[in-house]
């Protein structure tokens, strides 16, 4: 294993909300991305591959998690990456994906991307879709299900009636919403969209919340009707743009000792809150999905920027 488990829930009682703290997964880099790569990683290798082959956004934290994850388990590490908004934390993200070796290719377009994951797929190499999001990384959030659920029987939180979470890529939603019916708890989850077009979000997660499912042993598909709902109301101007009410949420979390990030969690923290203040709930969780490691020990062997070619495809001013 390559997380720490269980990670912690705690409560904000100024806030009314309970938090799963999965920004604790791992001390060298954390957040939900470590429990997709707990089963991506033994995958990969059980299939005799060598090389992972992904993409993302140019900030994307699956990428940087992936870099330090499956390099350190010996897998060569390659992503084509898309341009997004440039802030401080981009930047950071792709120094230390070039600090820790992986491979990238600046491409323009999401389909670009497809397109140049594909012309490098050889039978040594796994490909995974954007944020670990396929059914095998997925199941690491049905195992996240399962370990809540000991966790409630254990009594270190009441069982939650619904559970808040970002969805961009959908696999860490979907794998929960399986997972929570599989494992018997009754919680909603309400997922935020931060990422566009929400059509094809919404398609993929439910896509996967039944295939994750099924994949499980799960045979009541009906069992999941109702389990998951998609609030597109944070998404402001889409993937990665600031909105004023992530803002908010961000400094109040900051004042309960959590910190956020702009693009995912800051939006889904401005859910949780407006979850609780609707009262429709009695107990909302909050699922923290940002790693809350310092990049700083990743960042020492960084260069101090990245090569230009790569600035001037990938950030926009
Ligand atoms: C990737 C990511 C998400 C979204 O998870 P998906 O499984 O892609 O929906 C949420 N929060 C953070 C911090 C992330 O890096």
């Amino acid at each position: 294993m390559i997380g720490v488990y269980p990670t912690p829930v705690v409560h904000l009682e100024k806030l009314g909300l309970w938090v799963k703290r999965d920004d604790l997964t791992n001390p060298i880099y954390g957040g939900n991305k470590v429990r997709k790569l707990e089963r991506l990683i033994p995958y990969a290798l059980s299939k005799g591959k060598k090389r992972i082959v992904t993409v993302g956004a140019v900030g994307s934290h699956h990428v940087l998690a992936t870099a330090v994850h499956a390099t350190r388990a010996g897998l060569l590490v390659e992503a084509a990456l898309v341009p997004q908004p440039r802030t401080e934390h981009v930047m950071d993200n792709l120094r230390a994906d070039l600090a820790l070796g992986a491979k990238l290719h600046p491409v323009r377009t999401y389909a670009g991307a497809a397109l140049s994951m594909l012309v490098r797929a050889r039978p040594s190499t796994y490909l995974v879709p954007m944020g670990g999001s396929n059914v095998v990384g997925s199941l690491g959030y049905v195992d996240a299900a399962y370990e809540l659920a000991a966790q409630v029987k254990a009594g270190e939180l009441p069982e939650p009636d619904a559970i808040v979470v970002t969805v961009g890529s959908g696999g860490t939603a979907a794998g929960l919403v399986a997972g929570l019916v599989l494992a018997g708890l009754k919680a909603r989850v309400i997922g935020i969209v931060v990422a566009a077009p929400v059509w094809f979000v919404s398609f993929w997660s439910r896509h996967l919340v039944r295939a994750v499912y099924a994949h499980a042993g799960g045979r009541n598909p009906r069992a999941l009707e109702g389990r998951l709902e998609l609030v597109t109301t944070e998404l402001g101007k889409g993937y990665g743009e600031p909105t004023e009410a992530g803002k908010r949420a961000k400094d109040i979390a900051r004042d309960s000792g959590l910190h956020l990030d702009l693009t995912y969690t800051a939006k889904c923290f401005a859910g949780a809150l407006d979850c609780v203040a609707s009262a429709r709930f009695a107990n909302v969780l909050y699922w923290h999905t940002l790693s809350s490691a310092p990049l700083a020990p990743l960042l020492a062997r960084a260069p101090l920027a990245p090569p230009q070619a790569l600035e001037r495809l990938l950030l926009a001013p």
